[in-house]
This record gives structure tokens, C-alpha cells and sequence, in this order.
């Protein structure tokens, strides 16, 4: 029988009495591992409602004290790390390994919200006229909520609750339906860390459920993470409905590989970072730009693709697991046919994979195409498979003009050993991210995970400076205390003297 997945609402976990259920699979085998029922309208409104009622005392709790909490939940969530892990590669099919560091990147935010003191410190200037003072607090916004993807379910939802309630608010994470159980540990384990019956909200479900976050006026600020058409709906409908949203979303990763550059480290890295995941990794490098001479290695990099075997999460010589869904395979199996049909030439093809004993699994093994352009489906769309496509360009100049013409600019990396490419490269290339020989550059969270363009709806970034920003207002101060009495008259002016 499998087990069912938990809201947690006004301080209690609860099983939702929403008659539409979504099962949770594992995705080897497609077998049944939990289920939810979605959160009526009424539960989500009852979320927010005790998140609301939360607020009034939570925001009033000294800011040490706040920041203990999270002290001892970033201690909790190691001594859980690997259960955790456990949890997370069975419901995502992530290997053991992968499924640790989607965990660790989560556990370093909650580590960073330690330090919410100092991140919350305003600024002051004494005498900005005679005897006045002026001064700034940052105060929190009241309820906000969350809606994450299924591809990180433990990283991305530590990326936003954690520096949001350290700022003071109280939280409702609506988390992917895909993988719910990896959540509602992080929320047990939060509880487990003293934070006050109602900082903290779980709903699962769908859209229905998220419509209510987007259109109630008690939710002040939107975090989203998912995919492009989403997260463009996110973001016009919470801003429509006068909400602070920040919408991440999809992504295609160009990799620069310039001819100086070192050939094994190139292998090494493309070969992680393009097939690593299954490819479903918003910052997986999907696009390879070899650059003039650099092409002679493409035999190479597809002779050490070939070798990367997709397997289950605790087998310890698997490369990656199996994709999310059937949905997610079917998706992923029609751009590799579309590629073959638009001309790309097919060097490694995946699509007929299977690993012994798990047939009905989501697999498809490591794919790569060569002589890619920019009209092909492959191109235009984030395949969010172990697909990894290779384009040439004569110089460094074409390339970043290459690059810069995508649509997405969520990350990038240039491979070489020359300084004044790197820099003319990090200088002018039209990404938030940029890795010099680093593939995946994700920054730590004392940084912001900072996309661009159509991977970005919004200003200020995850994480780092900018998410306690995001999740605060500014209140600015001005003051002066009379120390006699002035005789002179009224001021009719609006300067300060
Ligand atoms: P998704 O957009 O399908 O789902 C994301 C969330 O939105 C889920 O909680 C889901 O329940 C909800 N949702 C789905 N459809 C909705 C709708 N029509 N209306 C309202 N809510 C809806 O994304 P996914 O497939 O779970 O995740 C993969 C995508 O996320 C990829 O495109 C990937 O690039 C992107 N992603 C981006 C980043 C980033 O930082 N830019 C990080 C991770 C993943």
C-alpha cells in the first residue's frame, strides 16, 4: 500500500480532503510510492489564513531567536542527510550521490539564514541636516508563498522558506506534485527545529491550488522555479493581482569550448554537466560551442558520453536516472526524432534504453548531436533530457554572438586557457551566470542565483542580499530630537535645514 503524503496546515499534518488524487511514482518503474490529495480552495485559504494569523506574533520574535531557529534546523537537516537523500532518490530516480548534493545546496541557504542579523541591517546617516538623523529598517511583508519544481525538491524549496521566515514572515510552500515526500520531510524536520505552529505551511496539489496563492490578497510575495510557460503565467498573474513575484524559469545552456582550453578537463565537465540529472538540471549545459579547432575532440566527447550508463538510485555505477515521467520520456524521445528529421546528425541516440529488470522505467540513455542550427526544435527548446547538441563557430566573437542571441540567460561557461578570451567572455556574454572553467556555476547563497532574460521574470534573485530584499520592505526613518526650544517660525520649504 503506498503511503500518503501529508499537508501541513495550522500547525497540524493533515491528509487533505480534496477528492482529486495524484499518485508519486517511482520512476524506474513507474510503480505507485505514495499519493496525494489535492488542497481544496478552502485548505490553501485555511493555509494562509493561519500563516496570516501567525505573522502578528512570529515578526515580533527577536531576530536571534529567529536566527536559532534555523541554527538548529540546519543541523537537523545534516544529521538527516542522507535519509533525506534516501527520500528524494526514490521519488526523483536522482543516484544517491546527486541526490546528496540536491540536499547540500538546500542545507547551505539554511546555513546562510543563520545570519539573518546581519543581512537585515539598514543603513544610517547621521546629521543629513542639522541635529536630523535618517535611518533605515527592513521589515518582512507578511504571508508569502512558494511554488517549486519537481527537479530539485529539496534545494529549491530551502531556497526560499528559510530566508524568508528568518526575515520575519510566515510561508506557504506549495511544492511540484511530481515528488511531494522530500518537502514533507523538510517541513517535519523545520517543525522538529522549534519554529511556532503556523510559520510554516505545506500544501500539495496543482494548479488549482496555486491559483488561490495567485489570487488571494493576504499573499504578499510569490517565489516561483519551474518551466518558461509557467513561470511567465506566474508572473503576470501574481503582478496582475498587484503581488512581488520572482519567476524562475527555463533555460539553454551554451558551453563555450575555445581550442586553447584543456582537452580532458572539456570531456570531463561536458560529460557531467550535459547528461548528469538526466539532463534535468535548469542549469545543465545542453548546447556545446566548439570554437575553430576545438571540433576535432567532438569523436572524443562522444566516445566518453557513450560510456555514462543511466541506472537506479542505489546503483553506485549509474551516471544518472531515469527521467521524471512517461510524460517527461515521450517529451524528451519526440526532440530527439524532431533533431533526426531537421537534419542534426545523431552521433549518440539514447532513445532505445533500458536498464535489465526495469522496463517500464523513464530511460533514455546518453544522446548527442552534432551540426545543430539554430532553427531546429533541439535548439529552440529546453529538451530537459540527457541531450547534448554541438555547434561550431569560427571565432569567439561568433560564438558570444551566438549565445547572446538565445532567448535564455540563465548560465553559461567558456573553456580556455587564455585570460583575455575568459574575460572578453565573461564581460560581454548576455548571461547571469558565467563559468570559467567551471560548467555548472551556481552560486553559493551568500551570492544570488541571478538568470537573465527569459529565464528570469522579475528583480531580485534567490538567495544571498537580494532574496532578503525581495522579502522585505525598506522603511526609512528621519528623526530629530529638539534638545531646546526653537524660536524660530514655521518652515515653509521642503528642505531640511
Ligand atoms: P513546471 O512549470 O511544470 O512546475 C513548476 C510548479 O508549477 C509545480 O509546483 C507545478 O505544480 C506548478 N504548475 C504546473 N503547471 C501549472 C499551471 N499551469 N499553473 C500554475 N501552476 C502550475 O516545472 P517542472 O517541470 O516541475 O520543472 C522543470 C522546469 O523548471 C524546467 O523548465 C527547468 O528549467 C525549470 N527550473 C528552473 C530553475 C531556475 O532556477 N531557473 C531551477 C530549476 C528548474
Amino acid at each position: 500500500m503506498s503511503t500518503q503524503v501529508k499537508h501541513y496546515i495550522d500547525g497540524e499534518f493533515v491528509n487533505g480532503s480534496g477528492s482529486k488524487q495524484i499518485n508519486v511514482t517511482n520512476p524506474a518503474n513507474n510503480e505507485t510510492i505514495a499519493f496525494i490529495n489535492c488542497a481544496t480552495q478552502p485548505e490553501v485559504e485555511r493555509a494562509i489564513a493561519s500563516a496570516k494569523e501567525a505573522f502578528k506574533s512570529w515578526k515580533e520574535v527577536a531576530v536571534s531567536e529567529r536566527a536559532r531557529v534555523m541554527l538548529r534546523y540546519q543541523h537537523l537537516l545534516k544529521e538527516h542527510h542522507d535519509e533525506l537523500a534516501t527520500i528524494l532518490a526514490q521519488e526523483t530516480g536522482k543516484t544517491f550521490e546527486d541526490a546528496k548534493g540536491d540536499v547540500w545546496r538546500g542545507i547551505e541557504v539554511a546555513e546562510h539564514a543563520c545570519n539573518i542579523a546581519s543581512l537585515l541591517m539598514g543603513e544610517t546617516v547621521e546629521n543629513v541636516a542639522r541635529s536630523i538623523d535618517t535611518y533605515s529598517y527592513t521589515q518582512p511583508l507578511g504571508v508569502c508563498a512558494g511554488i517549486t519544481p519537481f527537479n530539485f525538491p529539496a534545494m529549491i524549496p530551502l531556497w526560499m522558506f528559510p530566508l524568508a521566515i528568518a526575515c520575519g514572515n510566515t510561508f506557504v510552500l506549495k511544492p511540484s506534485e511530481q515528488d511531494p515526500m522530500t518537502p514533507q520531510r523538510l517541513v517535519e524536520l523545520f517543525e522538529q527545529a522549534g519554529a511556532p505552529k503556523g510559520v510554516l505551511q505545506l500544501v500539495h496539489g496543482d494548479k488549482a491550488a496555486v491559483d488561490v496563492l495567485l489570487s488571494h490578497p493576504d499573499i504578499k510575495a510569490i517565489s516561483f522555479v519551474g518551466s518558461v510557460g509557467v513561470g511567465q503565467y506566474i508572473y503576470k498573474t501574481g503582478t496582475d493581482n498587484l503581488k512581488r513575484v520572482q519567476a524562475f524559469a527555463g533555460a539553454k545552456n551554451h558551453c563555450v569550448i575555445m581550442p586553447d582550453a584543456n582537452k580532458q578537463q572539456v570531456i570531463n565537465n561536458l560529460v557531467g554537466a550535459s547528461v548528469g540529472a538526466a539532463g534535468q538540471r535548469c542549469m545543465a549545459l545542453s548546447v556545446a560551442v566548439f570554437v575553430g579547432a576545438a571540433k576535432e575532440w567532438i569523436p572524443e566527447l562522444k566516445e566518453a558520453l557513450s560510456k555514462v550508463r543511466p541506472g537506479l538510485w542505489d546503483d553506485k555505477e549509474a551516471g544518472y536516472g531515469p527521467l521524471i515521467s512517461p510524460a517527461a520520456k515521450e517529451r524528451v524521445l519526440k526532440l530527439i526524432a524532431e533533431g533526426k528529421a531537421e537534419g542534426a546528425e545523431c552521433l549518440l541516440d539514447g532513445s532505445d534504453c533500458t536498464v535489465p529488470g526495469y522496463e517500464s522505467g523513464n530511460w533514455v540513455g546518453p544522446t548527442m548531436f552534432d551540426k545543430v542550427t539554430t532553427d531546429m526544435s533541439i535548439y529552440k527548446e529546453e529538451i530537459f533530457g540527457p541531450v547534448l547538441c554541438c555547434m561550431e563557430a569560427e571565432s569567439l566573437e561568433d560564438a558570444i554572438e551566438l549565445v547572446n542571441a538565445s532567448p535564455y540567460g540563465n548560465g553559461t561557461s567558456i573553456f580556455t586557457a587564455s585570460g583575455a578570451a575568459a574575460r572578453k567572455y565573461q564581460h560581454e556574454i548576455e548571461v547571469g551566470q558565467v563559468g570559467i572553467n567551471v560548467p555548472i556555476p551556481v552560486p553559493l547563497p551568500f551570492f544570488s542565483f541571478t538568470g537573465w532574460k527569459g529565464s528570469f521574470y522579475g528583480d531580485q534573485h534567490a538567495y544571498g542580499k537580494q532574496a532578503v530584499r525581495f522579502y522585505t520592505e525598506t522603511k526609512t526613518i528621519t528623526s530629530r530630537w529638539f534638545e531646546s526650544d526653537i524660536a524660530s517660525g514655521p518652515n515653509m520649504t521642503i528642505a531640511l535645514k
